[in-house]
C-alpha cells in the first residue's frame, strides 16, 4: 500500500514524512481491511508528528503512519466479523480498539479505556491507501454522506459532541469557545443546534470569519478577548480547544461563578478561585454511541464539516498549513486522487 510514514518525529519543516511503500495489512480475528477514501489532518497528528507528544508515549513507534479521521469501503473482513461485508462504507475514528470488560468500556465511556488503541498513534493510521481496523470500533456510514465531508466527523465531530455533552447549554445561555478549526468550527454548530448565544475567540481573520458564519460572535484573541468577553456578560460555560495556557486561564476568568470550563487540549491550568465553584473538566474524543449520534445528526443535514481536499503525497504540505494556521476548517487527505 501506499503510504504517508512518520519515521522519526522532528519540524515539520525538517521533512520528518514521506511517502513509502509497505505491505498490505491482512484482517486477523475481528478486524477489517478498509480502502481509505478520506483522512482527515488533525492537529494532533502534527503534535505528534514534531515530538510534542514524546513525553506521553505518542507515537507509540516508529515508522508508524499517522491519521485518525478515516472514511473508505471494506475490502477484507477477517474472521468473527459477520455483521460487516466487502464494500460496506465505514469510518473509523481515533479510537481503534478498546479492552471490553473494563469498567470505562462497560458504563460507555470507552475512550477512558486503560487497554485502548489510538488509530495513527498506537498502531498504524489512515494517511495510507489501506487501513486495519477493529470491526468493533468501525462505524458504517449513514448512506448520503459524502466521504471527504464525513472523515472529520470521526475526530473533531465527536470531540465537539463530547465537549458539548459536558456543557448541556440551556437555550439563551452564553457560551465561549476559544480555538476556531477543525473541531471549534463543529462546536459552533453544535451550540447553535442548542440555541447557545456563542462568543468565538480566535487569532486569524479566517476563522473569526468563519465564526461569524457558523452564527457566532467572533472575538479577536489577539485584542484583550477577556475584556470583549467580559462586556458581553459572565459566560455559563467555555470550551477551550486552542492549544494555549493563557486561552484557559482567560476561560477560566470568563466564565460566571459555578460555571463549567471544558478543556480538550494540554495546557497548564494555574489558579482556579475555588469560592466561586468553577469546574474545570476534560474532554478527549467519545464514545462508540456518541460516535452513532454525530453521524445521525450529519445524515439528517444538522451539522457538516467544512473541507479542503489534497492527495496523500501534498501531506507535508497540508500540515504546514496547519502549523502556520492557514487551514480555515478542516483538510482532508484523498489517497486515491
Ligand atoms: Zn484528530
Ligand atoms: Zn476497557
Amino acid at each position: 500500500m501506499h503510504a504517508v510514514v512518520l519515521a522519526a518525529p522532528g519540524p515539520i519543516e525538517t521533512g520528518p514524512v514521506h511517502l513509502a511503500e509497505l505491505p498490505d495489512p491482512q484482517a486477523g480475528l475481528g478486524q477489517i481491511v478498509v480502502e481509505v477514501a478520506a483522512c482527515g489532518v488533525c492537529r494532533s497528528n502534527l503534535h505528534m508528528i514534531e515530538g510534542d507528544w514524546v513525553g506521553y508515549g505518542v507515537p507509540a513507534f516508529t515508522p508508524i503512519v499517522p491519521g485518525h479521521e478515516v472514511v473508505g469501503r471494506i475490502v477484507a473482513v477477517g474472521s468473527e466479523v459477520d455483521w460487516l461485508r466487502s464494500g460496506d462504507r465505514v469510518g473509523v475514528q481515533p479510537l481503534w480498539s478498546t479492552c471490553g470488560h473494563c469498567r470505562f468500556c462497560l458504563t460507555g465511556h470507552d475512550q477512558l479505556c486503560p487497554a485502548k488503541q489510538i488509530t495513527g498513534e498506537t498502531v498504524h493510521g489512515g494517511y495510507a491507501s489501506l487501513l486495519l481496523a477493529t470491526a468493533a470500533h468501525a462505524h458504517p456510514l449513514p448512506d448520503g454522506l459524502d466521504a471527504v465531508e464525513a472523515a472529520p466527523l470521526f475526530c473533531p465531530g465527536i470531540t465537539a459532541y463530547n465537549a458539548m455533552s459536558k456543557v448541556a447549554p440551556a437555550p439563551g445561555s452564553k457560551l465561549a469557545l476559544f480555538g476556531v478549526g477543525g473541531v471549534g468550527h463543529l462546536v459552533l454548530q453544535l451550540a447553535a443546534l442548542a440555541g447557545a448565544e456563542v462568543y468565538a475567540v480566535a487569532r486569524s481573520s479566517e476563522h473569526l470569519a468563519l465564526a461569524e458564519e457558523l452564527g457566532a460572535r467572533p472575538v479577536d484573541a489577539g485584542r484583550d478577548p477577556l475584556k470583549a468577553l467580559t462586556a458581553a456578560g459572565a459566560m455559563d460555560a467555555a470550551i477551550v480547544f486552542a492549544p494555549s495556557d493563557r486561552a484557559l486561564h482567560q476561560a477560566v476568568s470568563a466564565v460566571r461563578p459555578g460555571g463549567t470550563v471544558v478543556l480538550g487540549v494540554h495546557a497548564q491550568l494555574g489558579e482556579v478561585p475555588f469560592d466561586q465553584e468553577k469546574r474545570v473538566v476534560g474532554t478527549v474524543i467519545g464514545s462508540r454511541q456518541q460516535m452513532r449520534e454525530v453521524l445521525d445528526l450529519a445524515a439528517a443535514g444538522k451539522i457538516r464539516a467544512h473541507t479542503e481536499t489534497y492527495p496523500l503525497d501534498q501531506a507535508a504540505e497540508v500540515l504546514t498549513r496547519l502549523k502556520q494556521g492557514r487551514v480555515r476548517a478542516r483538510a482532508v487527505l484523498v489517497p486515491g486522487s
